[in-house]
């Protein structure tokens, strides 16, 4: 054995960052994703138009939708994303907030590692800065009752605040609130899954409606079939009404033209039978998954039957929920017992589109909230915005428990996080203290995107906190300080907790890296298109993919 030679022990292709590179490199990541939805904050915030390689077009405001149309490639940078994913996922809004304090811990951080302080202390301040957030949050917060309608339709409208629905989201709150205790179960539960959202192009959003029940979007299969059916039993087939191909190959050679009709005459039958058994256990509807043959349709149009084919699986299975129904896999298996419950089934016209509603339904606990705008830009961020909000309802009938918004509870946070700091002493103090400091951007960016001098802003919310005002925040149209629980601007207080509990995973988990491996051949699985930013390459995917594209984005947004 030589003595002295390195040992290569990485293949040739891979690359490696070290150190404080590395961490310099991930931070820098991390807060160029925080940096890219920044100014989408708030009832101010601007949108972003994000355009994909196939040149369609997102418009919106929602800072999850934002990063997950962004294609990120950089590995640290994508845990910043992956933050908003876990906010969306259990609380539905506040994707923004949570982002955008993940990218201030990493930039609070850096200035601690230039001070030597070693990340291990950081992370460990940074966690115990956490769990006391979260405690004080808790102290904070304002019971709600799952009957206190008035302040859920404020949590509503507060989530749709600044989005596309804003001109009408006192209507949209109202409806939604009715939507969203209409599925409630008797144990108080709610699965938004029994609100189904029903997007409508043309009218305008003050025409958006609640319907009791399901819509499909298809139409009766043949127009010799009813219009509408009351009181209507209704059968749910995830099959079809056709006669099967043979599955084996099979040649059958027909000697004279008899042969020939007794074959077709013998599908017929089949047919006849498949319909006979649905009048038999007495359905009036039948929704079919796939295609029902045209034979078929004359003789369910010949009974009075309304049947709608290619219904799509989550139509057949609302519907079954809705109506008390059971999906069958073929028509043979089908018992009366399987047969749902509508008063009324009919196709209806909506928007220039024939729909089927399905209304009056046995179960009651599914609702349809028809959204509608003048585009299809328009519906599809009010739907983004009708998504949040209902995170929220939801949320807070599940928990009970709100705080007010508008930056009250990071300043309130800011404020006990710096007493809490004191009594930890010695270098965590520090981490604790940065912790504080970097909750301070809700507010500032709140009156940076509103158009108000942050630090103004700032001073005054700190001083009114100081004075035991718990709920006071920043009005972000007027830049007063005011009482944000009587503006009624409220929100969840897990919308809080979670977003500080994401963010502070993941910053420490990007804070204890030092060591960056990259094995060269990741390349060709990635999606990137030139060598430069592949992940093979993480100091290159920084420079060139990510500031580049993010540097892009975030002109794009502020020029809009
Ligand atoms: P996120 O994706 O984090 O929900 P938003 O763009 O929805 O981002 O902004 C949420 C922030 O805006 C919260 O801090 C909330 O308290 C604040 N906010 C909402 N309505 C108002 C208002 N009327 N005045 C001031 N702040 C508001
Ligand atoms: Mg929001």
């Amino acid at each position: 054995m030589q003595q002295g030679q390195p040992m290569i022990i990485l293949g040739e292709d891979s690359q490696r960052t070290q150190g404080k590179d590395a961490q310099t490199m991930n931070i820098t990541a991390g807060k160029a994703v925080a940096e890219a939805v920044r100014t989408t904050l708030g009832p101010k915030g601007m949108d972003k138009m994000l355009v994909d390689s196939g040149g369609s077009v997102v418009v919106t405001n929602d800072g999850v939708t934002i990063l997950k149309e962004m294609d990120i490639d950089h590995p640290a940078a994508n845990m910043i994303v992956e933050v908003s994913e876990t906010q969306e996922d259990e609380v539905g809004d506040g994707t923004t907030t949570a982002v955008v304090i993940a990218g201030e811990l990493l930039e609070e951080a850096e200035e601690l590692i230039d001070q030597d302080i070693h990340p291990t202390t950081l992370a460990q301040g940074y966690r115990r800065a956490a769990e006391k957030a979260k405690e004080i949050l808790e102290d904070n917060s304002i019971d709600v009752s799952a009957d206190d309608r008035e302040t859920l339709v404020k949590i509503a409208s507060t989530a749709m605040t600044g989005k596309g629905a804003e001109s009408a989201k006192g209507q949209l709150a109202d409806l939604l609130v009715d939507a969203v205790l209409a599925v409630r179960d008797d144990d108080g539960n709610v699965d938004t899954d029994n609100v189904s959202i029903e997007k409508v192009v043309g009218g305008s959003i003050n025409n958006s409606e609640l319907i009791e029940g399901v819509i499909v979007d298809k139409e009766r299969v043949s127009d010799s079939m009813p219009y509408a059916v009351e009181d209507a039993n209704i059968a749910l087939i995830d099959g079809e009404l056709e006669v099967k191909e043979t599955e084996i190959d099979a040649e059958v050679n027909v000697t004279d033209p008899d042969q020939l009709q007794q074959f077709l005459d013998q599908e017929e039958k089949q047919l006849q039978e498949m319909v006979d058994q649905l009048v038999d256990v007495g359905a009036d509807v039948v929704f079919v998954g796939s295609g029902i043959d045209d034979m078929a349709q004359h003789y369910l149009a010949q009974e009075g039957i309304l049947a709608v084919r290619r219904a799509k699986d989550s139509d057949l299975s609302s519907l079954a929920r809705s109506t008390g129904g059971t999906v069958v896999g073929a028509v043979d298996d089908i018992t009366e017992d399987d047969l749902g419950f509508a008063g009324s089934v009919a196709q209806k016209d909506i928007g220039g589109d024939e729909r089927i509603f399905v209304e009056d339904v046995a179960e009651a606990k599914s609702v349809t909230l028809v959204l509608r705008g003048g585009t299809e830009h328009v519906v599809d961020e009010v739907e983004r915005a009708v998504e949040d909000s209902l995170g929220v309802v939801r949320t807070t009938l599940e928990d009970g428990q709100v705080l007010p918004g508008g930056g009250a509870p990071e300043a309130e946070l800011a404020l006990g996080l710096r007493d809490y700091a004191d009594s930890v002493g010695g270098r965590e103090q520090l981490a604790v203290e940065a912790f504080a400091e970097a909750l301070d951007i809700i507010p500032r960016t709140l009156a940076e995107n509103a158009g108000l001098d942050p630090i103004d802003s700032l001073v005054d919310l700190r001083a009114q906190h100081d004075g035991g005002d718990l709920s006071a925040g920043l009005d972000a149209y007027t830049g007063d300080i005011i009482d944000m629980e009587d503006e009624g601007v409220v929100e969840p207080l897990r919308v809080k907790t979670q977003a500080i509990e994401s963010a502070t995973e993941a910053a420490v988990m990007i804070l204890r890296i030092d060591d960056v491996i990259a094995a060269g051949d990741l390349k060709g699985g990635g999606s990137d298109d030139d060598g430069d930013d592949a992940p093979g390459g993480p100091g290159g995917g920084m420079g060139g993919g990510m500031g580049g594209g993010m540097g892009g984005m975030g002109g794009m947004g502020g020029a809009m």
